[in-house]
């Protein structure tokens, strides 16, 4: 177990480092962020910060003699500078999870592996197997990068063949193509699993996403999906199990009329669970922290009769939350409001 006063290293400098800097620090530990970019929104809530690119090994190997853990805060980071941090210093979630999650081809034959079921698709690397990926995935479909997606970028929708071209020229790298999901429901099942393999879930949250982003999350969900979150919650048990996985990780689902079909995971707190720190017991990110930090885990109880989470995004208003009753605002600090940039999110609990 660490103990409290200890540094907790992160890499990435977002939102989520932000939060996990704050249950960090409400448990009595210092954070250390390492990220490259100027305007760190979690540096403004860490207790140290390294500005600096991720693979310069001099840094590297001062930040992990400056942390007693290290966890990251984004799946779009490279493998070898986290796998070299992780021969110096304990690294949770493992490397091998970041592996398997950041790049869409090895997280599809993974979670295949393991039981799961994503929608069809096929790897694509070239105009002409993108033609042959037609020919096997059909359409409507989607084609997405392989690697460094988010937040719906690096993706382009193919309404028939005659799109091939295009949708090539937009991507024009490792990419997957996937059938267009025919979904009732989105929705995630956020779990956390400790270092001695003790596993606690959230109530799986409802997720609407508008052009991609995600827009709302609530639970309880609907029906159809908590028909679904059993299934969907083996395996994501089965996933962090297999990973021998520390903290939180989050798996997002679509249901269908055939079950749950996989979409992504995310060895990380996730959007979809913000929700969480007025919403329930012990947030995400108080979770994630005890998990690598080898506390025991706390309750995931929800602290309402429901709870429902909005993402502030581009310019929306942020000021009327502050006097609706009920509704907790959490702004994240950055500088100007883009369209499509997440700037914060509001809570709301019915008790
Ligand atoms: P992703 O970044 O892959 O999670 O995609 C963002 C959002 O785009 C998802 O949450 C869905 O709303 C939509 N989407 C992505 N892939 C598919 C698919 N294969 N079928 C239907 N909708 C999809």
């Amino acid at each position: 177990m660490l103990t409290p006063g200890s540094t907790i290293g992160i890499l990435g400098g977002g939102q989520l480092g932000r939060m996990l800097a704050v249950a960090a620090a409400q448990l009595g530990y210092r954070t250390h962020v390492l990220a490259p970019e100027a305007d760190s929104v979690a540096a403004q809530t860490a207790a140290s910060l390294t500005r600096a690119d991720y693979h310069n090994r001099i840094v590297l190997a001062d930040f992990a003699a400056a942390c007693d853990v290290v966890t990251y805060e984004f799946e779009n980071i490279a493998l070898g500078p986290v796998e070299w941090l992780a021969e110096r210093v304990p690294v949770h979630p493992h490397p091998r999870a970041l592996a398997a999650a950041q790049e869409r081809i090895a997280e599809k034959r993974f979670v295949e592996r393991v039981g799961g079921r994503p929608a069809r698709w096929a790897a694509v690397d070239s105009r002409e197997t993108l033609i042959a990926a037609l020919d096997h995935v059909g359409t409507p479909a989607v084609l997405k990068t392989a690697r460094f997606g988010y937040d719906g970028k690096g993706q382009m929708r193919l309404h028939g063949p005659a799109d091939a071209d295009a949708a090539w020229e937009a991507i024009g790298g490792p990419a997957v193509l996937e059938a267009f999901v025919d979904f009732s429901h989105e929705f995630s099942i956020l779990i956390a699993r400790g270092q001695d393999g003790a596993t606690v879930r959230y109530d799986p949250p409802q997720n609407v996403h508008v052009d991609a982003i995600l827009r709302t999350s609530r639970v309880p969900a609907p029906q159809p999906i908590l028909d679904q979150a059993e299934e969907a919650t083996a395996l994501a048990c089965r996933i962090a199990a297999e990973l021998d996985y520390v903290g939180v990780l989050a798996c997002e689902f679509f249901a269908t009329a055939d079950g749950p079909v996989f979409n992504e995971m995310a060895p990380r707190v996730h959007n979809s669970g913000h929700w969480t720190i007025e919403g329930a017991e012990t947030s995400q990110f108080e979770n994630h922290i005890r998990a690598i930090c080898g506390l025991p885990l706390g309750s995931t109880a929800l602290t309402g009769s429901a709870v429902a989470l909005e993402n502030l995004i581009g310019d929306d208003a942020w000021q009327p939350a502050l006097t609706e009753p009920g509704a907790h605002l959490h702004l994240y600090g950055k500088g100007a409001a883009r369209p499509g940039r997440k700037m914060g999110h509001v809570t709301r609990v019915q008790r």
